[in-house]
């Protein structure tokens, strides 16, 4: 396993510029780092809000890619999983892409909720190019130190994993949240890879039935491989109150116990309230930009609804860990592979980008 002298990555310079190609002097790993050649990278919603530039605080210019893997190519230092096993060079791997959350702030200590802790970093998001490759749209990455490096179990490839991408474990966090029981009935809003690994954990998690609300066609059908009894296409019922009497008419009229947002519409969360049923939990995991506001009504949809309704943002290293457990063990029956619909070189990356933005493909991977 060697790389070049000069890696090559794909930079997005600014919101609304065009994705370069550049290149890089090969990267050295610091102490307690490491550097692994790339097998791959996910394209996600995510890729598309930071192209328009809908999040605060990225510093551009950016290698987009948070999610990847790829073959541990050296270390500076003894590497070591989660269970204190030493990772030899040539293993296929990813990394938690989350860094830099403190462990002793406010957030991490007392509300133990480290997602929100303010030194919190994401490759891909909100590292710059100048500090290094720190994304997964390049020949190599930097594994910084203190980053974890998870080896993917045997069996899961780089596609299969890219195939659930963060939309693997961002899924298994919203259903952690919203504590689905043996038999409940779900529906999922969205049919993006965020809501179609919902609809899965859901299943795993128990759920006798669930529904996914979406579009386009080729999603919804993604979602009925994965074990979505039914399937709603908001193309075709385009009327709000028509959707949830959808929703009524497949659960005796009460609505779904447990509802999960992942369109990244606000205008869902209020319809997904009403296809909740009364003491039924509502989790928001869509809403990752700020696309505007909306109206509720807080006594029929919160207060006599006696509505649980959960946030979810972000996700821990327990649920990157347990969803590619997951993954391993369930490979067969859900088949995430199945969800790349298309690979693309370096170079076509900012048209990866444009096949995202236009739902022309459910899952776009990047093979630098
Ligand atoms: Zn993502
Ligand atoms: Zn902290």
């Amino acid at each position: 396993m060697t790389l070049r002298e000069t890696v090559r990555a794909a930079v997005l310079p600014g919101p609304g510029r065009p994705i370069e190609l550049r290149s890089f002097p090969r990267p050295r790993p610091e102490p307690g780092g490491a550097i692994l050649a790339t097998a791959g990278s996910e394209v996600c919603g995510t890729d598309v809000h930071l192209q328009h530039g809908r999040l605060a605080g990225v510093p551009y210019p950016i290698i987009p890619g948070h999610v990847a893997c790829g073959r541990l190519v050296e270390s500076n230092g003894p590497l070591r999983d989660v269970e204190g096993r030493v990772i030899e060079p040539g293993t296929l791997v990813t990394i938690y892409d989350v860094f830099g959350t403190c462990g002793a702030c406010w957030h991490c200590l007392v509300a133990k909720a480290a997602t929100r802790c303010p030194s919190r970093r994401v490759y891909g998001i909100t590292t710059s190019a100048a500090e290094g490759l720190l994304g997964g749209w390049a020949e190599a990455i930097e594994v910084k130190p203190g980053v974890r490096v998870v080896p993917l179990p045997d069996g899961i490839d780089e596609l299969e994993f890219l195939g659930g991408g963060c939309g693997l474990t961002t899924g298994f966090h919203a259903v952690e949240r919203a504590g689905i029981r043996m038999g409940d009935t779900v529906v999922v809003q969205g049919s993006g890879p965020v809501g179609l690994n919902a609809a899965v954990f859901a299943q795993l998690s128990g759920a006798s039935r669930v529904f996914v609300v979406g579009a386009p066609a080729e999603r919804l059908a993604a979602a009925r491989r994965l074990g979505a009894e039914d399937t709603c296409d908001i193309t075709a019922i385009g009327d709000c109150a028509a959707r949830v009497e959808w929703v009524r008419d497949r659960t005796s009229g009460r609505g779904a116990d447990v509802v999960i947002e992942a369109s990244g519409n606000p205008a869902a969360v209020p319809e997904g309230l009403e296809m909740l049923r009364d003491a039924g939990t509502y989790v928001v995991v869509g809403q990752y930009t700020d696309a505007g506001d909306v109206v509720f009504n807080p006594h029929r949809h919160v207060n006599r609804r006696h509505a649980t309704i959960l946030g979810c943002w972000g996700y821990e290293f327990t649920h990157l860990h347990r969803s590619i457990l997951l993954m391993a063990k369930h490979r067969e029956r859900f088949r995430w592979r199945d969800l790349v619909t298309r690979e693309y070189p370096l170079e076509e990356a900012g048209r990866a980008l444009e096949d995202m933005e236009g739902l022309r493909v459910v899952k776009a991977v990047i093979r630098p």
